[in-house]
């Protein structure tokens, strides 16, 4: 275990146990357990490291507890990267402890693009078995793992990749760039794709989506699976290197990190991999970076739209993608759509991935505070660029009986393109 947590030394190191970091973590917040904030778990990795822990069950819970949402990071006046000695920590404990039987199946099924496929396409078939359809989506019938008031989004009937043709092309185009969709938008809301590409398109963007794109590897990450998250960072570095774009551009902050962050560490050893790895993540961007920095925003292409809306920002565009503020600001640009600030835009939603299956009653109480939030600006929609994050949020507005519906970014600019207003797209339940 120590040859992992060695690696991260230099970042235990750095803390001075000032403890900034427990007035922003969401976690601590819920459960005032100095073992749920940073500090806590920088101290725990560094008794591990210095021999005076060894793994157990509740060591291992104690890593579980963290959304990643890296407010400690960014509040840390000594940098410490705590996502950094969490993931390696949850890495060293995988090694240790092997994986759990659902995360086993995960993971044989995330690195199996085909099985992937087939498995999505029966779940979809098999959802309206053990769900119920409900006002906002499904729920379950039986408990099949999941607490029996979750709602959940309907799959889709025909994925993005099978609604969307590998070239998307433009007469002229001023730009070629590649869309990674990720999970979340291929198979539960292929329409965020369809919106990126109108928008794009309309800019006179050329979009190419490489089929035989999967899973970003970021969940095996999470989970401590660090191999075989590598061998998905080895297949997509080929996969889109070869596609010869001038950019790769995400609608989900943990897919944009994967590409600029965790591609480029995975393959830093490896010499003829390395230079592709670092040239991707120095053209990654997501599609609210990628509309304000690369090809701005067309503001003449944006008609009205009679909305009141607020915007969520998800943690990992915002803290980790270092894009904090501007899908607000394009957002903002669409005429007679007014936009309410929330107190905390930024703040967790408690969605973290797969945080919110597995820890659902503590994910709720973190989501409180932002139903709270958005609650008190009196929005109709609430705009976000994050699947995970919708799927979490939808969960809270069903059941709080909330009215709002939830947008990506790209879908509220592209009704504002192409004049989806008039059929009232924007405001009521979804
Ligand atoms: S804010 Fe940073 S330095 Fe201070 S206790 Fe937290 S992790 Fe350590
Ligand atoms: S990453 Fe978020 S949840 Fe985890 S310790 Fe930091 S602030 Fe808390």
């Amino acid at each position: 275990m120590s040859n992992r947590l060695k690696s991260i030394e230099h970042e235990i190191i750095k803390c001075m146990k000032c403890g900034n970091c427990q007035a922003v973590c969401p976690l601590y917040k819920e459960t005032r357990a100095e073992n749920a904030v940073a500090r806590g778990k920088v101290q725990l990795a560094a008794a591990v490291l210095s021999g005076k822990l060894d793994y157990t069950a509740e060591l291992a819970h104690r890593f579980d507890l963290c959304l990643t949402c890296m407010a400690c990071v960014s509040n840390c006046p000594c940098g410490v990267r705590v996502d950094r000695v969490v993931l390696e920590a949850r890495a060293a404990l995988a090694e240790k402890r092997g994986l759990s039987f659902p995360h086993r199946v995960a993971a044989a099924g995330l690195a199996r693009p085909a099985l992937m496929q087939k498995g999505m396409k029966a779940a979809g078939i098999a959802q309206s078995f053990f769900f119920k359809r409900g006002e906002r989506g499904m729920i379950p019938r039986f408990p099949v793992g999941l607490d029996l008031k979750r709602v959940l989004p309907v799959l889709a009937k025909k994925d993005l990749k099978e609604q969307l043709p590998e070239k998307n092309a433009v007469e002229n185009p001023v730009m070629r760039v590649a869309l990674f969709a990720g999970c979340v938008t291929n198979y539960v809301y292929p329409g965020v794709g369809l919106a990126l590409v109108e928008v794009l398109n309309r800019h006179g963007v050329e979009v190419v989506l490489p089929k035989q794109q999967h899973c970003c590897g970021a969940p095996l990450l999470i989970h401590g699976i660090k191999d075989t998250a590598k061998e998905m960072a080895v297949s997509h570095v080929h996969m889109f290197d070869a596609a010869g774009v001038d950019a790769v551009v995400t609608v989900c902050g943990t897919c944009g990190e994967a590409f600029r962050h965790h591609y480029p560490e995975f393959l830093s050893g490896q010499a003829k991999d390395a230079g592709k790895a670092l040239s991707l993540a120095g053209r990654t961007y997501d599609i609210a970076e990628f509309l304000t920095d690369v090809v701005p925003l067309d503001h003449t292409l944006l008609g009205p739209l009679d909305t009141h809306f607020t915007y969520h920002e998800p943690c990992h565009v915002g803290r980790g993608l270092g894009a904090a503020g501007k899908a607000e600001k394009l957002l903002k640009a669409i005429p007679r759509a007014t936009y309410s600030p929330m107190q905390d835009p930024g703040g967790c939603c408690g969605g973290a991935g797969s945080f919110s299956f597995e820890h659902y009653k503590l994910a709720s109480q973190v989501l409180d505070r932002k139903l709270r939030d958005i609650s008190g600006t009196d929005a109709g929609v609430v705009v976000t660029g994050c699947g995970s994050c919708r799927i979490q949020l939808n969960d809270g507005l069903a059941q709080r009986e909330m009215p709002q519906r939830v947008l990506h970014t790209v879908e509220m600019l592209a009704h504002s393109i192409t004049g989806a207003r008039e059929e009232g797209n924007c405001n009521g339940r979804q």
